[in-house]
């Protein structure tokens, strides 16, 4: 049933939208209903999972779907490698399940997603649809884990595609920015269940820099977060164990003070004050940057790869080849140095391997992901612009779910298989019940 429905915004809250109605099915024929119904109204039709994009991808002037009643697992077919041994499940789940119910889910069952992000407040459904990932050398990003989709497509029919299956749509699906139809259900292909081996310290970027690559292949997952006007860099480095690892949990006190009042509190005040004073943001940053203690723990995988973020903030987010990471990190020091903006937020910096997903940010190519991040209360306009330009300059492509500024006319340049994919979404889209204002940018 499609309900009235009030304003809507996005996480990050800098993407508002009205949507003319919202809907909540609990069935893929209320999937198909809805469509249907919106599509012969003339009216058009968003999914939205977490609203966790900073992009407008899924804003919504029509009817917006939710599909938080439609989670969970579906099914699990267990997988062998060419000897014959089990070596994990693909596992089918309904596209509304959030990544941090998913975790423990599959950890019941043995299994678990080979790598995630930082953050698992999202829905698988959108996670995969604007290529969400971690970080690791030789790890791939979400939608690479995806093996078979269920969509609803413009017209209400359901197709079930997969590599053998209508090869053509699961390629534009799998990381399709919510334009190729609804997502209902997914299959991913999960690993046996594994513990992670952190370890976090303070590291200088000048350290970080003199052996980037180095650096990345140093652990199964490593990343490090650069403090600007500084040199301190705090590094995370996770080794993958087997699953029934001892397991050396972070105790709950030293959780509360790292995650809850560092990460957040704390950090919360420290942005606050950099907003009231830009100029005091290098002393901050020192202080923060001080503040990052050395740990060390063990628990399952899902819960050390992602962690809560309550302090709000906008994000652009680049891939650019791992050989040009170098000299893009040190291009945004000299830049941030020499304009004088500010930013109480740390440079993430995170690897991930190629993959050969139409649309992904590593299409056929090992990348760096250099995300720069401004505190919500802060103008990130010139630091964004400045660092546009430094990760275009490296051939860099946008993450679908971070702010940009390209169009069609750049991507269909630079992503490989853009015609293929907008073929795709013609074919199954001519009226364009599936567009937004996100999509009228970068699709022509
Ligand atoms: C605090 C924070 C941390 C983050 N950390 C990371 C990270 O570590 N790595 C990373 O890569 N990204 C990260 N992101 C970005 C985030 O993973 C992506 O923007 C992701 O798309 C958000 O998922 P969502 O469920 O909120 O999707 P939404 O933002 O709600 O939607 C994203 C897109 O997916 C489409 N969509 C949603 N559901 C469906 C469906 N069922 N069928 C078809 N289309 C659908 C929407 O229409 C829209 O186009 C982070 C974002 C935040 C706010």
């Amino acid at each position: 049933m499609t309900t009235s429905t009030t304003r809507w915004h996005n996480w990050a809250g800098n993407v508002l939208a009205s949507p003319s109605g919202r809907s909540d099915p609990t069935t893929v024929a209320e999937v198909t209903g809805v469509v249907i119904s919106a599509a012969e109204r003339g009216t058009r039709v968003k999914c939205v999972g977490a609203g966790h994009s900073f992009t407008p991808a899924a804003a919504t002037d029509g009817v917006l779907i939710s599909l938080d009643d439609l989670t969970g697992i579906e099914s699990i077919v267990p997988t062998r490698d060419p000897e014959g041994n089990v070596d994990g499940a693909d596992v089918t789940v309904w596209a509304g399940t959030r990544l941090h119910r998913l975790g423990p889910l599959l950890w019941d069952l043995g299994l678990a997603q080979p790598n995630l992000g930082d953050f698992a407040e999202q829905s698988l459904a959108g996670a995969v649809s604007t290529g969400t990932h971690g970080t690791g050398r030789t790890a791939v990003g979400m939608p690479a884990t995806v093996v078979g989709l269920q969509i609803v497509a413009a017209d209400g029919s359901v197709l079930d595609c997969s590599r053998e299956s209508d090869p053509e749509v699961f390629e534009a699906a799998r990381l399709g920015i919510g334009a190729i139809g609804i997502i209902t259900k997914l299959t991913i292909h999960c690993v046996p269940a594994f513990a992670l081996s952190a370890e976090e310290h303070p590291w200088t970027l000048a350290a970080a820099l003199a052996d980037l690559e180095g650096f990345a292949s140093s652990a199964d997952h490593a990343e490090f977060f650069w403090f600007p006007h500084t040199d301190a860099v705090t590094v995370r480095r996770n080794t993958r164990l087997p699953g029934d690892a001892d397991l050396r949990p972070l105790g709950r006190i030293r959780e509360l003070v790292a995650d809850e009042f560092l990460s957040n509190e704390a950090f919360g005040a420290l942005c606050r004050a950099a907003a009231r004073r830009p100029s005091l943001t290098p002393r901050l940053n020192r202080v923060t940057a001080r503040a990052m203690s050395s740990r060390a723990y063990t628990d399952r995988s899902y819960r050390v790869f992602a962690s809560s973020r309550r302090v709000r903030f906008r994000e652009m987010e680049y891939a650019v080849p791992v050989a040009a990471a170098t000299a893009v990190l040190g291009d945004l020091r000299d830049m941030i140095d020499r304009t004088g903006v500010v930013t109480p937020f740390p440079v993430e910096v995170r690897f991930a391997a190629a993959d050969d997903v139409w649309m992904s940010t590593a299409y056929r190519r090992d990348v760096c992901y250099i995300a720069v991040h401004q505190f919500h209360q802060m103008d990130h306009t010139e630091l964004f612009r400045s660092a546009e330009e430094i990760f275009l300059a490296a051939d860099g492509r946008p993450h679908w779910g971070k702010m940009h500024t390209r169009t069609a006319a750049d991507l269909s340049a630079t992503v490989p298989h853009f015609d293929d994919f907008v073929a795709v979404r013609d074919r199954l889209d001519p009226d364009r019940v599936f567009a937004n204002q996100y999509t009228e940018q970068v699709l022509p």
